[in-house]
């Protein structure tokens, strides 16, 4: 039987990476440590009372969640957000695909310098919108000269830069975020998955001077709550109200909402775990320069480690001592390297041992 299913979909995988739950999982960047027990029982206790009216919808706007995501950010960046520039949705994935729906769709293009997430192109499939790739220097930051040119020959609708950059870990400067707002007339969308792993200013300290700047941040990398499904952005209030025409009404389950805001009020004991993660991070870094391998500066939990002729083959022989990372060596640009993301101190040494013994 041959479905009716839309031409451009015909031939194609779906997105994502092993989920291989015996073996050590250094593959899609989480955070090893899971919640403490004080903050599972604080999450068992609000899902509890969440539940206790799950026969209504959930707030629509999710205000109060919002709210508390308005706050951190604006400790976090030193940048006063009022609860009207801050959005949320299913991970910032949903949040991205909101602002193709919103911003992309067909007779429109997105443009992003890759290698960078794969998730924005495919986002952009999804949404019929246009994709334009540009590529990064040899060494993975961004060339602002080709990224001014590619912005005026191509006149994009959707500017994507991810920073720190995934899968390589580069920062981009935010001078050059700043030349691209003034360069484009679409909006510009800065992803900071992994921000709060990194030392350098948000881009949330442009969006005064940016009204099409728009910032995304996620849950579930430092903030340790991948499996609670929670990503937000902030922007002006305009863009915020320009997803709401876009957004499926109370995508925000109510559990969603209780579990994001109690982890919300476990902030400083989550985000204590970055400087550990970092550690650990930073011994795959020295232990990789004995080993005689390279590595690619990073600002993030997870690094490139290389260069191998045959990273498939050096993937697999991880896997076969029980230890999972990511083999992105076939996308543009990233031919010879694998990505690890940092692990517990056990996690780190099994993979450190295992790596050792492949090299
Ligand atoms: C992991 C990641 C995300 C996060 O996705 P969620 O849907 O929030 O889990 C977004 N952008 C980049 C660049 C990432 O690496």
């Amino acid at each position: 039987m041959t479905l009716p299913v839309r031409r451009d979909l015909v031939g194609k995988s779906p997105y994502g990476a092993p989920q291989l739950p015996d073996a050590v999982q250094l593959n899609v960047n989480e955070n090893p440590f899971p919640p403490s027990a004080g903050l599972v029982a604080d999450l068992q206790r609000a899902v509890g009372e969440a539940a206790a009216t799950l026969n209504r919808y959930p707030d629509r706007e999710a205000v109060a969640l919002r709210t508390d995501l308005a706050e951190y950010l604006s400790k976090q960046t030193g940048v006063p957000l009022a609860v009207e520039r801050v959005w949320a949705a299913n991970g910032s994935n949903e949040v991205l695909q909101q602002v193709l729906q919103a911003f992309g769709g067909p007779g429109r293009t997105a443009l992003g310098f890759e290698p960078s997430y794969s998730m924005h192109p495919v986002l952009a499939a999804g949404t019929s919108t246009a994709w334009t790739g540009v590529p990064r220097r040899a060494d993975f930051t961004v060339d602002v000269e080709l990224a001014l040119q590619a912005v005026e020959q191509h006149r994009p609708d959707v500017v994507f830069l991810t920073t720190p950059n995934n899968p390589t870990g580069t920062s981009t400067p935010l001078e050059v975020v700043d030349a691209l707002c003034a360069a484009t007339s679409g909006v510009v969308v800065v992803d900071e998955a992994y921000a709060e792993f990194s030392d350098r200013p948000s881009a949330v300290t442009l969006l005064d001077q940016h009204p099409r700047l728009l910032v995304s941040r996620t849950m579930s990398k430092a903030f340790a709550m991948a499996g609670a499904r929670l990503g937000y952005l902030a922007a002006s209030a305009e863009v915020v109200d320009v997803l709401r025409l876009v957004r499926l009404p109370y995508h925000l389950s109510a559990l969603t909402q209780a579990a994001a805001r109690t982890a919300l009020a476990h902030t400083d004991e989550l985000l204590a775990t970055v400087e550990e993660v970092k550690r650990q991070r930073d011994r795959i870094v020295s232990r990789a320069a004995e080993l005689g391998l390279m590595t690619v500066p990073t600002d993030a939990n997870f690094l490139l480690f290389g260069l191998f002729d045959h990273p498939g083959a050096t993937w697999k022989a991880l896997l076969d001592r029980g230890v999972l990372v990511r083999d992105l060596s076939i996308g543009p640009g990233l031919a010879g390297w694998l990505r690890v993301n940092a692990g517990t101190e056990d996690e780190t040494s099994a993979f450190l041992s295992a790596l050792a013994e492949v090299v």
